[in-house]
């Protein structure tokens, strides 16, 4: 059988009450864009009827693939997964929650096309969640916008369509903590993106608890920038100012005789131990983040096209 033309990723952890619903719109939507796709849904470990419900969808449709993993390897891993797997020549990446529009995924695709963009993303004009957790989400993009130097869009996420040859790109990537809406902004080509208004998942609790989305805001720093281990350069540097500011304070205490006895040996040592270690827990910092990225083994650059 010829390799399908478009490819759905969906991950779903514990999604029972959605399945059914996913899969029609689902299916609906991609028919009007092409006869030859398919679906894989990634089932990442779930332990409620998910895995049940996604095989019945399977034996009505085959187009309809479930890719099941091991366990519970997160929903950043379980897209990678699914997107290994793919075949198609454009292939999108949505969550199984129906946050994300599939009645979208033809307007992607024609803009793809017709724009001849590598990737199209979809962009939330206004967001629907409930206050603390939107809160955390603003908080972070803006932060990641500032202190991320790559050129990213805010309020951008997983909801995206490529071609092979990006796709092939963004899978060229295979560093363990990932933050995948950063990665595909940091692989270059051309990118464009559609805007959608993001409603709140359809049923169930966020499966993406507040711990999750603290790791991954984590790795979404780790992995994009050194500002993390930067912070300890410049508090090092700081301290050592700190340091030079407080010698002349404390001898001029003590020329002027209003120390008492002890008291500036004291605070100057502990000054000074104190942004030594910190210097060099900086210095060390440098160095540990680029083994890091070494260990990550991303390639240098990446060729876009190869006129021969
Ligand atoms: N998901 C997953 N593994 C996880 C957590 C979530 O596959 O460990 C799936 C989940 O089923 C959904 C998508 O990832 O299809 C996004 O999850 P969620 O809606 O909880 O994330 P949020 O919208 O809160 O960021
Ligand atoms: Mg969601």
């Amino acid at each position: 059988m010829s390799d399908p033309h478009i490819s759905l990723v969906i991950p779903i952890y514990n999604e029972e009450e959605l399945i059914e619903t996913l899969f029609v719109r689902c299916i609906n939507a991609l028919s009007k864009v092409s006869d030859n796709f398919e679906i894989i849904c990634v089932d990442d470990g779930s332990t409620d009827k998910s895995l049940n419900k996604l095989i019945e969808c399977h034996n009505k449709d085959i187009r309809f693939k479930v890719l099941i993993l091991a366990r519970n390897f997160g929903h950043q891993a379980a897209y990678t997964a699914g997107l290994e797997y793919a075949k198609g020549e454009y292939i999108a990446m949505m969550d199984g929650d129906m946050q994300d529009p599939p009645e979208l995924l033809k307007e992607m695709y024609e803009s793809l096309v017709s724009e001849s963009l590598d990737i199209v993303y979809g962009k939330r004009t206004e967001r629907k969640e409930k206050f603390p957790k939107r809160l955390f989400i603003n908080t972070f993009h803006l932060l990641f916008k500032k202190i991320i130097k790559i050129d990213m869009d805010v309020d951008v996420g997983n909801f995206s369509m490529f071609n092979r040859k990006a796709l092939n790109a963004f899978l060229s990537f295979k560093e363990r903590s990932r933050y995948l809406p950063g990665l595909r902004s940091f692989i270059g080509f051309s990118q464009g993106s559609i805007e959608y208004s993001r409603p709140d998942r359809m049923r169930g609790e966020a499966k993406m608890n507040f711990g999750k989305l603290f790791n991954l805001g984590l790795d979404a720093f780790f992995s994009l920038s050194n500002f993390p281990i930067r912070i300890c350069l410049f508090t090092g540097l700081a301290g050592v100012i700190l340091f030079f500011l407080a010698t002349v304070y404390t001898l001029v205490s003590k020329l002027s005789g209003i120390a008492p006895f002890g008291w500036s040996s004291t605070i100057l040592s502990i000054y000074l131990v104190a942004s030594i270690q910190l210097l060099f827990l900086g210095i060390i910092g440098e160095y540990i983040s680029r083994i890091y990225k070494e260990v990550q083994n991303r390639p240098l650059f990446i060729v876009k096209q190869f006129i021969d």
